[in-house]
């Protein structure tokens, strides 16, 4: 037995630090892509019981949350000295299904082809997953001296309600609640056709997602005598009104940035108005959000937006409609209020007569401050692994992740990237095709390394 032990740590001491990591890595990406855990109806208990395997073959013990049937969370923690407050690594396990998707390989499969991985996850998030999980086994294996503890967190159902890591935070909250700082998906590492990094942006607030239905009555009666009272007509009429509905912009720290850094890419007439908007005292010009709010891109950066997604109503085809219903979907910008934007559209609509309904409150957290220890190591880590041109910038996230329910704790969760990729929408998240370029594990392992290293060390 004793010799096992010391053979073990001969191994383990014997390797240069991170020179298995990078196939480390994409061992455990293949493992965790195979295991299908699409969200319906998730099954992340299969995910978690590999990466635990691997934890406890290195010694940890992680702890398993149990959130549904079949599902579950993990965290781990390794001790630094406690002169400063934990540093979280968060990833989430499940994944957006791909049943009906054109996909030209099998998603639950990790396939290289012609310089890219693919397969479901290796964005979105089993490629963080695995990056973070290895990381976190380098700090064991070369036994690293840190000022925090690390503490890795792989969560279940982020894609639908985010119930791994609530489980966490309602009744297991000691596992995470004292960390200081979070790192967790919803960044990014941009490349140009080179392959050469040039933006490295962390999120630092996102918009808050909630759906209305719109409920309109009718009087009914047979289509042969049409009457004034047709639910379509008034559900198109209050449709329309929504259309037209504008939010004030609210510009943050955040969005501020982001515009600035946006500037930076753009053409001329774009840049000036976007760095205006930027450096906006007061009430931000109308010239310059008139050129913003040319493109669905940048007018959902500074706007929250409501749009109809799903419309249904009628029975029969000869017979007047007692009801009508569409579904809103609304993203909002941190710091505006639910109850705001309710009113808001009640008042836009002007028909007592049209239900507004807000459907499931998917929560929202605070902005955090875009300056600080993660922005400083950022700059540090991009400086020095991707050069000066790597342009390191906040972001407002257009969707939700998992930070929104640490923020709200006062845990200052970013939203980073670990795979490098290039600007482009095919092969993205939730799509078919989903993935990164092959190289991308090697640099995400050596940028969270040094990211964590930087904050930690
Ligand atoms: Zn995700």
């Amino acid at each position: 037995m004793r010799r096992v032990v010391i053979l073990f740590a001969l191994f383990a001491l014997a390797p240069p630090a991170f020179a298995d990591a990078p196939s480390d890595a994409r061992a455990l990406l293949s493992q965790l892509i195979s295991i299908d855990t699409s969200n319906p109806p998730g099954h992340e208990e299969l995910a978690v019981a590999a990466v635990a395997r691997q934890l406890r073959a290195a010694g940890v013990s992680p702890e398993i949350v149990p959130f549904a049937p079949g599902r579950s969370s993990l965290v781990a923690r390794y001790r630094g000295d406690g002169s400063k407050r934990p540093l979280l690594l968060l990833a989430h396990l499940d994944v957006v299904g791909a049943a009906g998707q054109p996909w030209t390989v099998p998603p639950f499969h990790l396939t290289e082809k012609d310089g890219w991985l693919y397969g479901r996850g290796v964005l979105d998030d089993k490629g963080f997953a695995a990056v973070a999980t290895t990381v976190f086994l380098e700090l064991v294996r070369t036994h690293a001296k840190l000022h925090r503890d690390v503490i890795l967190a792989l969560t279940g159902d982020e894609e639908s309600g985010g119930a791994g890591l609530r489980e966490i935070l309602a009744h297991h909250r000691a596992l995470v609640g004292d960390a200081e700082l979070g790192l967790n998906e919803g960044g990014s590492i941009k490349l140009d056709e080179h392959g050469r990094v040039v933006s490295v942006s962390y999120q630092a607030a996102e918009k808050t997602y909630q759906s209305f239905q719109l409920t309109a009555p009718g009087l009914g009666g047979h289509a042969s005598v049409p009457n004034d009272e047709n639910a379509i007509y008034r559900l198109a009429r209050a449709l329309d009104k929504i259309h037209a509905l504008v939010f004030p912009p609210r510009l943050g720290p955040t969005v501020r940035e982001e515009l600035r850094a946006m500037a930076a890419h753009s053409p001329d007439a774009r840049a000036a108005a976007l760095r205006r908007l930027a450096d906006a005292k007061g009430t931000p010009p109308a010239s310059a959000l008139a050129i913003v709010d040319e493109y669905p891109l940048t007018r959902a950066m500074v706007r929250t937006t409501c749009t109809a997604t799903m419309l249904s109503g009628g029975t029969r085809e000869n017979a007047l409609p007692v009801l009508a219903r569409a579904t809103l979907n609304c993203r909002l910008m941190p710091g505006d209020r639910t109850a705001d934007v309710e009113r808001a559209l009640i008042q836009a609509i002007g028909d007592p007569k049209i239900a507004v309904k807000r459907l499931e409150d998917n929560g929202a957290g605070p902005e955090i401050p875009v300056g600080g220890p993660v922005r400083d190591a950022l700059e540090r880590v991009s400086a020095q692994l991707f050069g000066k041109r790597a342009l390191v910038s906040a972001s407002v996230g257009l969707g939700a992740t998992d930070s929104r329910f640490l923020r709200r704790l006062g845990i200052h969760s970013y939203g980073i990237g670990v795979m490098p990729k290039p600007e482009e929408l095919i092969r993205s998240p939730h799509g078919p095709d989903e993935g990164a370029p092959a190289t991308s594990v090697a640099t995400g392992v050596r940028f969270l390394s040094a990211l964590v290293d930087a904050l930690a060390r």
